[in-house]
């Protein structure tokens, strides 16, 4: 497991193939399988990779588990080829505010953590606004999810069904949620493609970096050939 943000993390619960899966997947046409990964299997790997022969990569599978922010869920969300609910052979399920189940968490920003607008560009993030204007945004930040969790507590209590009464809780998008993401390997590898890169925000960042340390170690050749960077 590694740690992201204050709060979060990546866990790879489970895994399926590895290197040598994508290697035998692609000899199936010549009837050969291999049981130890050669040199001329990680040529050709990087083959397949490079010339975009995909589908040996979709016989490896990983399944994790994310607990982050709610705005990097939303944006993980969008991954729907080979990595989501509409296929039925890879699958999304988020831990869902109809029922209390855990504990209500949020990811606060540390004083030093709050960004500058970017100078050149609408998206993205530039550097920390320093302390003072950061001590008063984690401030008032703190302020709001009290203030609304006193509202959402006194929904429960009222008796308020737990599916409405979550309409109280506050920071929507720094709402901690747990789910548990099962892809194909080249779907991983486009998901760490685009949200590794310098103009994605800031904190999926973080948690694809760690998807990337996982994923590594489990098909260290394979992931390295797809990956651009
Ligand atoms: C820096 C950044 C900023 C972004 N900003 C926004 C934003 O402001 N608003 C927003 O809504 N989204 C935004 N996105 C999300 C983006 O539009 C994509 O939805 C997201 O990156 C998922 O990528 P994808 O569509 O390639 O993935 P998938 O849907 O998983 O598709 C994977 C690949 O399959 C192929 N494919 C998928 N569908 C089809 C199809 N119908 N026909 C043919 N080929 C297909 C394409 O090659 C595609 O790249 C942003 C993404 C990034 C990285």
């Amino acid at each position: 497991m590694i740690q992201v943000l204050d709060k979060g993390y990546v866990r790879l619960v489970d895994a399926m193939g590895s290197d040598l899966s994508v290697v035998n997947s692609a000899r199936v046409s010549y009837n050969k399988a291999t049981e130890t990964l050669r040199p001329e299997d990680e040529k050709l790997i990087k083959f397949l990779a490079t010339h975009d022969h995909t589908s040996p990569f979709r016989h490896a599978t990983l399944q994790f588990e994310v607990y982050a922010p709610l705005m990097v869920a939303r944006q993980w969300w969008k991954y729907i080829i080979g990595s989501s609910h509409q296929d039925p052979f890879t699958a999304w399920n988020e831990s869902s505010r109809r029922y209390v189940t855990e504990e209500i968490e949020f990811y606060i920003p540390e004083e030093d953590a709050w960004r500058s607008k970017p100078e050149n560009s609408k998206q993205g993030s530039g550097p920390s606004l320093g302390t003072p204007i950061g001590a008063e945004a984690t401030k008032r930040l703190l302020q709001q999810i009290e203030d609304g969790m006193k509202n959402y507590d006194w929904a429960i209590e009222q008796g308020i069904a737990t599916e409405q009464a979550r309409l109280f809780i506050p920071s929507a998008y720094g709402l901690m949620v747990r789910w548990y993401w099962t892809a194909s390997l080249q779907g991983v590898s486009h998901f760490l493609n685009q949200r590794t890169d310098a103009h994605a925000q800031h904190e999926i960042q973080l948690f694809a970096n760690a998807v990337k340390t996982l994923a590594l170690e489990r098909f260290p050749v394979s992931l390295s050939a797809l990956l651009t960077e």
